[in-house]
């Protein structure tokens, strides 16, 4: 079995249910272990001027027996089950699923790079997860911790730390 970290966004329609299906689609295929705390924050823009619906962000650990290509398949099928549409970059998202870390597996192919290659520069990532579990080491070339990378991350992004949870007892909806 191996750890795997997964964030996961969404930016349109009721997105805290989204965030849950994808908690049950991963469940389907892994063992959840945890959930962080979901965060919602500005949408990253490419222009300045760009309007976008704020994200609810959340990161989540499993385990797994899959591959982390067969594991990447699984995220864009609960993608797809999420009625997800692939427009453009920074586009609004019903539901996005990044694989973090898998153990400590460094891969760089054409699908499948990992550690995730933007996660030292998104906030809305390294927050949850920090909150998750902050001493998780993040393999080369990255080869630093969750605090570590968090400290020293530049993104000025406002998050703000919602009370809902994406497993268990409460069931508050939102959009
Ligand atoms: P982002 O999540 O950075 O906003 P996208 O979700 O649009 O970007 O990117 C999807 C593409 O990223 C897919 O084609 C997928 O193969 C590729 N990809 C590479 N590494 C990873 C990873 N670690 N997790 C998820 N997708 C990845
Ligand atoms: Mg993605």
């Amino acid at each position: 079995m191996q750890t795997a970290y997964i964030a996961l966004g969404s930016n349109l329609g009721n997105r805290l249910a989204r965030l849950r299906q994808a908690v049950s689609g991963l469940q389907r295929v892994a063992v959840l272990v945890r959930c962080s705390p979901v965060y919602e924050g500005p949408a990253h823009t490419l222009m300045p001027n760009d309007v976008s619906p704020d994200f609810l962000n959340a990161v989540v650990e499993i385990q797994t027996d899959l591959g982390g290509t067969d594991l990447l398949h699984a995220c864009q099928e609960i993608e797809r089950q999420g009625a997800r549409c692939r427009r453009a970059p920074y586009a609004p998202r019903t539901i996005d699923l990044d694989i973090l870390t898998f153990g400590e597996l460094t891969c760089n192919t054409d699908q499948l790079i990992l550690p995730h290659p933007r996660l030292q520069e998104r906030r809305f990532v390294l927050q949850p997860w920090f909150d998750l579990a902050p001493e998780t080491y993040i393999p080369s070339p990255i080869d630093s911790t969750v605090s570590a990378v968090l400290a020293s991350c530049r993104d000025k992004i406002n998050l703000v730390r919602t009370p809902w949870l994406l497993m268990n007892e409460r069931n508050e909806t939102s959009t």
